[in-house]
């Protein structure tokens, strides 16, 4: 299949120039676009076909189930059963925006394209090139990001490139995902919100807001017997680059220094090793390939590129990768969880010398 590639301007998306990308979602065909959060694989919610050629495109298990996009609010009714109180203030909040709400579904959704649950994620992008393709589409959209299955997310239109060149119908490049990490996943469906993957809207925005939340154990323990994640996508290994990638945590200083030692064993032994750190860290590492995780410490500034970050290591063919941990607080909590993944929870503690 020949992938057609379009570009628009994100201050000048509208419906119109979106006309085509529309109809080859209603005619059951899947297209590539940028959302704010990371590049999406679209097609029909409602057509059980289309969300099976997303799996196939991506590669992805069929019991992974699919995050339904609208653009209005008032898109959500005929998806859901019924929508609980406690959505009301979250839905006011940050739609449109990076949040994810799971709700019971109506019959409307095929099983298909929630992986066989009962319950449907659903989400109002706020990306005017996101909003602008809904709109022309005329239907939801079932979007999974548009990597394949196993891979860092897409961040900008080459990394969809990359994975997807061939096996869809059309790729929009809207430039780069200003957050670059996956829509934080609420569930409204018990009797207090839970996180089930945290991303750029934090657990303490939402205590903050409804004053109750709950964290799914599963955002920071890898999934076993008694521990299984209750978002399934949580299950698998994830966000992965080729190369392994230890996670090295401790102080800033003492990180650095049990990097450098780890990197220079490696090249001892002639592998190439990787560094994912922040520019504060990247001062003191002597390895030659390092991806910056932005300037400073904060995991506001990496996560827009952290899977970027994964990827170059790839390019550069890295044979073993070391990343740098960050505090599990804020935006924190969704760098780590996504690092973790794609690190298989490999981490190795460094202790500060006493004294
Ligand atoms: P992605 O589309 O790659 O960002 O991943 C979508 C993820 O959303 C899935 O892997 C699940 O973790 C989560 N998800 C989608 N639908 C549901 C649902 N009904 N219940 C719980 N989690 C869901
Ligand atoms: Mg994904």
């Amino acid at each position: 299949m020949v992938t057609k590639i379009l570009h628009i301007d994100k201050y000048k998306a509208d419906p119109g120039a979106l006309e085509e990308a529309g109809r080859i979602l209603r005619g059951g065909g899947l297209v590539a676009f940028p959302t704010e959060t990371v590049y999406g694989l679209g097609g029909n919610a409602l057509d059980p076909e289309a969300a099976r050629k997303i799996y196939a495109a991506k590669g992805r298990p069929s019991d992974n189930p699919l995050i339904v996009h609208i653009s209005q609010v008032s898109e959500l009714t005929p998806l859901v059963k019924e929508i609980p109180a406690m959505a009301e203030p979250l839905i006011r909040k940050w739609w449109p925006g990076p949040m994810t709400l799971i709700f019971k579904k109506s019959g409307a959704v095929p099983d298909e394209t929630t992986g066989g649950l009962d319950t449907v994620a659903v989400r109002m992008p706020s990306h005017p090139v996101a909003a602008a393709l809904i709109k022309a589409s005329g239907i939801p959209i079932a979007a999974p990001s548009a990597n394949l299955s196993g891979r860092p997310s897409p961040t900008s239109a080459r990394h969809v490139i990359e994975d997807m060149d061939g096996r869809i119908d059309m790729i929009i490049d809207g430039g780069e995902c200003e957050i670059g990490l996956e829509s934080t996943i609420i569930d409204v469906t018990g009797a207090e919100p839970e996180l089930l993957r945290p991303g750029f809207i934090t657990i303490e925005d939402i205590r903050a807001l409804t004053g109750g939340g709950k964290i799914d154990p599963a955002v920071t323990a890898p999934g076993g017997d008694g521990l299984r994640p209750r978002a399934p996508g949580m299950k698998y290994r994830h966000y992965a680059p080729k190369a392994p990638l230890a996670i090295v945590e401790g102080e800033p200083e003492a990180a650095a220094e049990e990097i450098n030692r780890l990197c220079s064993e490696a090249a001892s032994r002639g592998q190439k090793a990787g560094v994912i750190c922040s520019g504060a860290m990247a001062a003191r590492i002597k390895c030659p390939l390092v991806a910056e995780l932005g300037e400073d410490e904060s995991p506001e500034s990496a996560a827009p590129r952290l899977f970027a970050a994964l990827r170059k290591m790839d390019e550069e063919g890295a044979d073993l990768i070391y990343a740098q941990a960050y505090r599990d607080k804020g935006v924190g909590l969704a760098v780590m969880n996504r690092l973790r993944k794609a690190a298989g929870y490999n981490i190795i503690k460094v202790h500060s010398p006493l004294g």
